[in-house]
């Protein structure tokens, strides 16, 4: 038990731009991030940091909703809280598990700052000083400016080859679903061959039939590639087109929780598990699953599910501390124009990223980004994550049996009305 207590809960919505729209199989990310701060003040006056988001959606209601929960736990009983906020059962009426996720952050943070240790050292200390990255390579519409689109093949290569030069990049991953299949193999391949001595990954989101998997992963057997990351949707899919391949194959869709992890054990579908650490409820179950992993000799990553300092933060102590992690982690981060921590953008070097070491998760709110940030979620509200600007009517089937025109090279009506508006 520590002496700490829960005195208050903040959460503050911001929009944090992107250097251009981010597509993917069920639309876009439509310029901008909306993600939701939280703070998490104890009884000494300390504040521990959380941070959620994704869905393009404000969070700020549900986080302030939990502040009866909270308000006077001691923020070491972690394990209690699982249960208080988002034991299995309740939830079944409201899913908790990503609010969970962003107080456990905070909850972290307070303890490290309380006690002087950087938030590795709570959880089991770290067995590496760097975490390395993949370049997440989007097609993207064209941003505020202009510039920044990438939709054939040459501004696919190119934009790796930016993202290279910039970040030092040796990994590249492919976010994919968006064009007709065999176009998207084509840009696979060709950054393939630019970049002879990467490595690869492509991930349309469980877009694809069966069948077209199965196609895809054949088509690449020949590549440098680390896996194919979810190419169908569901367990029994995946276990299809892994019977059919030797790709190894990865999800954060269909392997999210210890139900489908143990499932994934007794059955096996996918080789490599990535660990998010919204989508698992906080660090902790992550490094809980990755040592499942790692007695059934599953594969782990490091998932990103859209991250701004804070949640970036607890990507780098969770790849601090996770022994088996032998692949690049994701991230969104270098598609954004800014941050809220102080010192802003935090850089790569040579593809990687140093881990925090200053007690906590190591990093501290810039409060005049937030506040400027804030204001510009008045101005822009939320965006909708689960639609493509360029076709306002569509939605996807699951297989997808409509991609969007990789020859259409217009800006979206939709994106130039919010162009328009943005201050
Ligand atoms: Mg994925």
């Amino acid at each position: 038990m520590s002496s700490l207590r829960i005195a208050q809960v903040r959460a503050t919505t911001v929009a944090m731009p992107l250097e251009a729209p981010l597509r993917h199989s069920n639309g876009a990310h439509w310029g901008y991030f909306v993600r939701t701060i939280v703070e998490v003040e104890a009884t000494n006056g300390l504040v521990g940091l959380g941070e959620m988001g994704g869905g393009g959606q404000s969070a700020e209601q549900a986080i302030l909703a939990l502040q009866p929960y909270l308000v006077g736990h001691d923020p070491a009983n972690l394990e209690a809280l699982r249960f208080m906020i988002a034991n299995p059962t309740a939830s079944l009426y409201n899913n908790r598990t990503q609010l969970l996720a962003a107080i456990e952050f905070a909850c972290l943070d307070l303890l490290g700052q309380d006690t002087g240790l950087p938030v590795h050292d709570l959880l089991g200390g770290q067995v590496r000083e760097e975490v390395e990255f993949a370049s997440y390579l989007f097609y993207r519409y064209p941003g505020r400016d202009g510039t920044g689109e990438v939709r054939t093949i040459d501004q696919l290569v190119d934009e790796a080859r930016r993202l290279k030069e910039q970040h030092g990049f040796r990994v590249h991953k492919l976010k994919a679903g968006v064009f007709d299949t065999d176009f998207e193999l084509e840009g696979y391949r060709a950054l393939a061959e630019a970049f002879p001595d990467d490595r690869f990954r492509y991930d349309p989101n469980g877009a694809l039939s069966t069948e077209d998997s199965i196609r895809f992963a054949h088509a690449i057997e020949d590549l440098p590639n680390d896996y194919l990351e979810d190419p169908v949707y569901s367990l029994t899919g995946m276990r299809r087109v892994r019977e059919n391949t030797r790709v190894p194959l990865a999800t954060n869709t269909v392997v999210v929780n210890f139900e489908q992890l143990a499932a994934n054990v007794l059955n096996p579908a996918v080789d490599v598990i990535l660990l998010d650490t919204t989508f698992w409820g906080g660090i902790r179950p992550c490094i809980r699953a990755g040592g499942i992993c790692e007695a059934f000799s599953l594969g782990v990553a490091v998932h990103s599910s859209g991250e701004l300092g804070i949640q970036l933060a607890t990507m780098l102590h969770l790849g601090a501390v996770l022994p088996n992690l032998t692949f690049a982690a994701d991230a969104h981060y270098h598609h954004l124009l800014d941050d809220v921590v102080v010192g802003g953008l935090r850089p790569y070097t040579d593809g990687k990223m140093a881990v925090p070491t200053e007690p906590g998760l190591g990093v501290q709110l810039d409060r005049d980004k937030v506040a400027q940030y804030a204001e510009l979620y008045r101005e822009l509200g939320p965006y909708p994550y689960d639609r493509d600007p360029s076709r306002p009517d569509w939605y996807p089937l699951l297989p997808n049996s409509s991609f969007a025109d990789h020859t259409d090279d217009q800006l979206p009506p939709a994106l130039a009305d919010l162009y328009a508006r943005w201050p």
